[in-house]
């Protein structure tokens, strides 16, 4: 295992010539400081250094998990570069070889408390059941061959936010400690996940509350699986646990498939990608057709407004082997999309999925990249994923597509 991980990582960084083209576009370099390490070819670089030791053997190895854990996976360096390196599949790599424990002094506490409260409780914060409560009073058909899989996205969005407020009381060390503590006794998650962001909670229900009547307006009424829905699991995968991983989906397949769904209807990007593309490569019988709801929604009326609006693509929509950007064409539809200068293969990420192990530098890529909608002059800015939203929700100008879509359906 660990061989073919290292055989995988010497084959992605040995195509690097060092020219440095991904630098240009990689979103966490700039807000970094310019921190080389915490770039694309920084990330490559240190990667063929970490190879050399492991195959050496060198007791010496360098303490690198920071370059690797700040990566965004968000792709964007992949399209620029003329060798084909993708400096986010060695980040993946390494952080596999660091989870693998080959690597125990480059653990990342965070990491590590992440894995093994999912593990437990099938929601990173032990909130799976709060996380239903949404859907109070909503009337959900348990028959349907649909299945709503929110995965918990949304409703994790308020925590996280005062999970970080809370992290900057405590400062870095403090945090890590505490995460330390937490990964060896997933209960005392309850501690730090009391708390949640109760405006961005309100919002990100009524956001859940939207989808399903955009779904009923179209003819569906979809089955719901309430405080049983489990998390994805994509924390687990991005940090590179991909034993606990396979062990994880496998658990939540059954789930979805004692549900007798036949469809899952997912409603965020990393939830369509990760059961699209990576479920299937990790559990056998993983054979639902996976959708994402703004396909199911394409025939409503939503008029066509002409009002300027800026549109922030998802890097795991279109950064994607295959791109997949119905969103952006049903918001065309209805709207002037004005672009913002990075776009389409070229978008930023908004830093988001920084934002528990790196909340500074999230912070900052997110100022950054809203900086850049801003420019567009567009009324209002769009976006497509509970992450994006919460980390580009800078004023009131930005809003999520569901709440965007309903609004014009209602006129
Ligand atoms: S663009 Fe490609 S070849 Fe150039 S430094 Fe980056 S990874 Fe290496
Ligand atoms: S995947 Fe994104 S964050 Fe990671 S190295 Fe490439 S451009 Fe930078």
């Amino acid at each position: 295992m660990t061989e073919s991980l290292l055989q995988k990582l010497e084959a992605e960084v040995g195509k690097c010539i060092s020219c440095g083209f991904c630098e240009s576009v990689c979103p966490t370099l700039s807000p970094s400081g310019y921190d080389l390490w915490k770039g694309a070819r920084g990330r490559v670089l240190v990667a063929k250094e970490l190879a050399k030791d492991l195959r050496s053997g060198s007791d010496g190895i360098l303490h690198v998990s920071d370059s690797f854990y700040s990566c965004l996976d968000c792709y964007a360096c992949l399209y620029v570069c003329p060798a084909g390196v993708n400096a986010g599949i060695v980040s993946h790599t390494s952080r596999e070889i660091i989870a693998s424990g080959m690597l125990p002094e480059n653990e990342n506490p965070v990491a590590k408390m992440i894995v093994s409260t999912t593990m437990k409780y099938l929601n990173p914060l032990g909130v799976r059941e709060k996380a239903s409560k949404w859907a109070e009073g909503l009337n959900f058909n348990d028959n349907s061959p649909d299945l709503l899989y929110t995965g918990n996205m949304f409703q994790l969005m308020p925590y996280t936010k005062s999970l970080n407020s809370l992290r900057n009381l405590m400062g870095r060390r403090m945090s890590k400690f505490m995460a330390g503590l937490v990964g060896k006794h997933p209960p005392l998650i309850g501690f730090i996940s009391n708390r949640r962001d109760r405006d961005l909670d309100a919002r990100m229900s009524q956001s859940l509350r939207n989808i399903v009547e955009l779904l009923e307006s179209s003819g569906l009424n979809v089955k719901y699986l309430g405080s049983n829905e489990p998390y994805p699991g994509t924390f687990i995968y991005d940090l590179g646990y991909a034993d606990q991983f396979r062990i994880y989906a496998e658990k939540v397949t059954k789930i979805l498939k004692d549900s007798g769904a036949k469809r899952i209807i997912t409603i965020d990007p990393h939830t369509f990608d990760l059961l699209k593309n990576t479920y299937p490569k990790f559990v056998r019988d993983f054979d639902f057709e996976v959708v994402h709801y703004i396909d199911l929604i394409k025939d409503l009326d939503f008029g066509k407004s002409g009002e300027k609006v800026t549109f922030h693509e998802p890097c795991h929509l279109v950064l994607r082997e295959c791109p997949y950007n119905s969103p952006m064409d049903l918001l065309r539809q209805t709207s002037e999309v004005i672009l913002p200068a990075r776009s389409g293969r070229k978008t930023r990420c908004c830093g988001g999925p920084n934002e528990l192990l790196f909340p500074e530098l999230s912070e900052k890529i997110s100022e950054q990249r809203y900086g850049e909608l801003r420019e567009t002059g567009a009324s209002r800015v769009v976006t497509a994923c509970p992450i994006c939203f919460t980390n580009l929700a800078k004023d009131e100008k930005t809003i999520e597509i569901s709440d965007f879509l309903i609004e014009k359906l209602r006129k």
